[in-house]
């Protein structure tokens, strides 16, 4: 049986929520390691023991298969978890930090991590599992209350969510509130300790602006146009598995992935021959998917968006397939001959479409990248030539950069995930969601007993030299 869609929470209970998750805090109940290792331990299980209705729940929303739901939402946060929970009796012990002058050593300087206190995470929709979850098993152990909004686009998997959660946490330390802008906005009203939003540049703007009148920290995951650059002397091998592998990244999730290849730049030295493997590799690899094993656009807004953007380019689509608003099925595309001027090069595509441009310049494709779309959340660099990698990656500043692969860095919990500049500022998974959630507090103890190495110090003062 599919979860009840939720009604939108109502805005006049937000704060009182906002207060209680405040009051807790104070209480100190988010103290306790031991507390907060219990929680997380309570959400693997919560997952583990719900697997399928978690499918279900994302096939109704996205029509994702179930073998892509296990693989990109559920298992890599389960090994994120798991890693966590391993690691967070050591992450929270106070740092000695290294190479302290030998004066102030006395004095035992500490770093502690303090949490923020009441956090704010807002969800997208796209992989909205993996993306409430992610944050939240950052925010438990690094010691705060949560506020939680899920997605409005994705109601199934919200309403799963918000009872899974709600059952498996305490209630004193997490809530939920379902909504959409009303609502998000009624939260952005309340005085937050931090907020983690993943989502549009657009709508972070917004949420940057509100907590900057309160001073809030943010942590922004956003997204961006993420180019791929197929350099020159790559073998038929190399540039046959170079096609598969942009391909599985393009088309996973119907492109609605965050660090999706957005467009290819192809040398022209490689330009017919790796759009022939890209045809090649598609038609074998996605030729005969059907709305059983491929993921449907998330509403009939951005069906139609990606629609006008395919029938406005001036490029050649060379792939593309059956269409159907009715079930916002929307084939994988591709489309050759694409100038930085064409309607697929305007914003971020998040859909099917993969637009490719040849070049013959690798500076000015470089420009072109930096000029229209600068600081992409990932740079993907197909070349086997060092200097090459180099010259692309040290010119193209990007939340990461992967040679010769798409993706799979979001699946390694011990690299840090998130953007620069325009695709976001902080980042997280691993130790680094640990540290997202927390703040470095400086700490020392001094011992009245120093005091004669430190009198130098009053007034009137004569001589700055302390005796180190
Ligand atoms: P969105 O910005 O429309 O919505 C995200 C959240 O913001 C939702 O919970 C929504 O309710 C809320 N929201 C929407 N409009 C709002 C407003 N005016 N005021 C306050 N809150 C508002 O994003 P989306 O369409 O759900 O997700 C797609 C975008 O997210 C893409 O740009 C994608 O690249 C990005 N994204 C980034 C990451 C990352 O980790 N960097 C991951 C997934 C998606």
């Amino acid at each position: 049986m599919p979860t009840e869609i939720l009604p939108y929470t109502p805005v006049e209970s937000i704060p009182g929520k906002v207060q209680a998750l405040q009051t807790s805090f104070h209480q100190g109940k988010t103290q306790l390691v031991s507390y907060r290792l219990d929680q997380l331990r309570n959400i693997y299980f919560m997952i583990k023991d719900n697997e399928q209705e978690i499918k279900n729940a994302l096939k109704l929303d996205l029509n994702k298969p179930e073998n892509e739901s296990q693989l990109t939402e559920i298992s890599v946060v389960l090994g994120d978890l798991l890693y966590i929970i391993d690691n967070l009796e050591k992450w929270v012990k106070p740092e000695c930090p290294a190479d302290v002058p030998l004066l102030f050593k006395l004095a035992s300087p500490k770093v502690y991590k303090q949490a923020f206190g009441t956090v704010l995470i807002i969800s997208p929709f796209n992989y909205p599992f993996i993306l409430s979850i992610q944050p939240l098993i950052g925010a438990i152990p690094g010691g705060n209350t949560v506020l939680y909004k899920p997605s409005e686009l994705t109601p199934h998997t919200s309403a799963l969510l918000t009872r899974l959660l709600s059952d498996t946490l305490d209630s004193d330390t997490f809530a939920v509130v379902n909504g959409a802008v009303r609502e998000t906005s009624a939260l952005l009203d309340q005085k937050f300790d931090m907020i983690f939003y993943t989502g549009s540049g657009a709508v972070g703007k917004i949420i940057a602006k509100k907590a900057a009148e309160n001073l809030t920290p943010c942590i922004l995951e956003l997204g961006g146009k993420s180019p791929v650059f197929i350099g020159e002397g790559l073998s038929s091998y190399e540039l046959n598995l170079s096609a598969k592998r942009i391909l599985h990244g393009k088309f996973t999730n119907a492109g609605q992935t965050c660090v999706a290849p957005d467009y290819v730049l192809v040398h022209e030295s490689h330009y017919d021959e790796f759009t022939a493997l890209l045809l090649k590799n598609v038609q074998k690899l996605y030729g005969s998917v059907d709305s059983e094993s491929y993921s449907k656009i998330v509403h009939e807004r951005s069906f139609d968006r990606l629609t006008d953007i395919v029938t406005r380019t001036s490029g050649e689509i060379i792939h593309s397939g059956d269409n159907s608003r009715e079930h916002r099925f929307f084939s994988p595309t591709i489309i050759k001959d694409v100038t930085f001027e064409d309607s697929t090069m305007k914003d971020e595509m998040f859909g099917p479409v993969l637009p490719i441009i040849k070049y013959s310049s690798l500076s000015s494709a470089i420009d072109n990248v930096v000029r229209y779309h600068d600081t992409p959340l990932a740079l993907y660099i197909f070349s086997q030539d060092q200097r090459e990698r180099d010259i692309i990656s040290t010119r193209i500043r990007s939340g990461a950069v992967l040679f010769n692969e798409t993706l799979i860095h979001v699946g390694i919990s011990q690299l840090p995930f998130g953007g620069i500049g325009q695709s976001g500022y902080g980042d997280y998974h691993g130790k680094n969601s640990f540290e997202a959630f927390t703040q470095n507090r400086a700490s020392l103890t001094q011992p009245f007993w120093a005091e004669p190495l430190f009198d130098v110090k009053y007034p009137p003062v004569t001589n700055f030299d302390l005796k180190l």
